[in-house]
């Protein structure tokens, strides 16, 4: 690709797309929108970097902290891998354990712990774990399923004393959008209380996408560690990882658990970051607008769907959602393995060839942006009916 502006995107040869990928999910106001662009301008000419505090660092902790109840400091980083890694870290230094429970099908990053039973690009390429990862490390990292707390009640009641956290994605997106059942993070909440473990909400696509306080805020669970990135960089390169003041301060230089970067915390980066994050503290309904107008979209690809006689399931969750295909509910790692990837190829190759960028894999997920109209959608879905007779 060469260009981006809003909704779309050019390529080199100068093909236009309208965009449902926007840089995996971060680009919720679409792309090169002006008050980023001019907040990037600002800071350019006055240097980018300085190893040190600023300003702009502090503005932008303090309104992540308002805005997260669970959060009372945060620590900047320069990709989610970054913070989910250090979030993981931590929760093992904090509680002196070691094991760490994550479900199939959720991605947090190419750290090691997290290379096993993997969503995203894993999942993809049909890879159940990637090489180059030591087993001691695999042997700390337990796969349970996503959206089954009865199965999360068995590993904790046989080993939730060595258990230092449980890292998710409060809605996954990495397998396609599965939301999750409501008991299934209330239940997680309550055994990682039990046992004394930490709950990790990986909120590196969720936060800021579902709402300005995130899944948390969204589904209403208080959690011990939130990541974030992808939204809240602005189109640059970011992560975080917050949570309570006392398991914060386990971080060095107050605490005991190093973890540092030269890079972290660049002024750069958080004017864009920052800029992006007032454009949607300012105008709070784009929330409600943005999901009605996803909805808009998932309603009209069902009815073309239902009209063509082809079976897919749409999930949707605010303005993400993924359609597979198959005819079955999906909500969990198996169900989304059973749809049909070369089916969604074939339309993921006919809706390019009309101009229209969908994720270029079944598990992954289709996200709007503020830059959206009424028209895309329109263009969107015409697309659609055509792109389905040749399936
Ligand atoms: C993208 C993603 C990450 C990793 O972030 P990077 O910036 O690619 O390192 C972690 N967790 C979730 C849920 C993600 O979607």
């Amino acid at each position: 690709m060469k260009r981006g502006q809003g909704s779309r995107l050019w390529d080199e040869e100068g093909r236009e797309y309208l965009d449902y990928v926007l840089s995996w999910g971060a680009l919720i106001l679409g792309h090169a929108p002006c008050e980023v662009v001019e907040a990037i301008k600002r800071r350019l000419f006055s240097g980018t970097h300085f190893g040190t505090c600023t300003e702009i660092e502090v503005l932008f902790a303090e309104m992540v902290v308002e805005l997260f109840s669970s959060v009372d400091m945060v620590r900047m980083v320069n990709s989610g891998t970054e913070a989910t890694m250090s979030a993981v870290r931590l929760a093992r230094g904090y509680t002196g354990r070691e094991l760490l429970l994550q479900f199939a099908g959720c991605y947090h990053g190419h750290a090691d712990p997290f290379l096993v039973g993997a969503g995203s690009g894993l999942l993809t390429y049909d890879l159940p774990e990637s090489p180059g990862i030591p087993r001691a490390v695999g042997e700390k990292t337990i796969v349970a399923e996503y959206n089954h707390p009865e199965m999360v009640e068995e590993i904790f009641a046989h080993r939730g004393e060595e258990i230092a956290g449980v890292i998710v994605e409060p809605v996954a997106a990495n397998m396609g959008v599965v939301p999750p059942r409501i008991e299934f993070l209330t239940r997680l909440r309550e055994l990682t209380r039990k046992y004394g473990a930490l709950l990790i909400f990986d909120e590196v696509i969720t936060g800021f996408r579902l709402g300005l306080s995130g899944a948390q805020g969204y589904y209403g669970i208080e959690v011990d560690l939130t990541t974030l990135g992808k939204i809240i960089g602005g189109g640059l390169p970011v992560g975080a990882y917050g949570g309570r003041r006392k398991i914060m301060e386990h971080v060095a230089p107050r605490g005991p658990v190093y973890q540092a970067g030269t890079l972290s915390g660049n002024p750069l980066v958080l004017e864009a970051g920052y800029a992006t994050l007032q454009k949607l503290i300012t105008h709070p309904s784009l929330y409600d607008e943005l999901e009605e107008k996803t909805k808009t979209l998932v309603d009209g690809l069902l009815s073309i769907f239902r009209t063509s006689g082809i079976s897919v399931w749409i999930n949707q969750v605010g303005s993400m959602f993924t359609l597979f295909f198959t005819p079955e509910p999906v909500n969990d790692y198996q169900s989304a393995r059973r749809a049909d990837t070369s089916l969604y190829g074939r339309f993921f190759r006919a809706m390019l060839e009309k101009g229209v960028y969908l994720p270029p894999s079944q598990f992954e997920a289709c996200f709007l942006s503020t830059a959206h109209t009424e028209e895309d959608l329109a263009y969107t879905l015409e697309a659609a009916s055509q792109a389905v007779k040749n399936l």
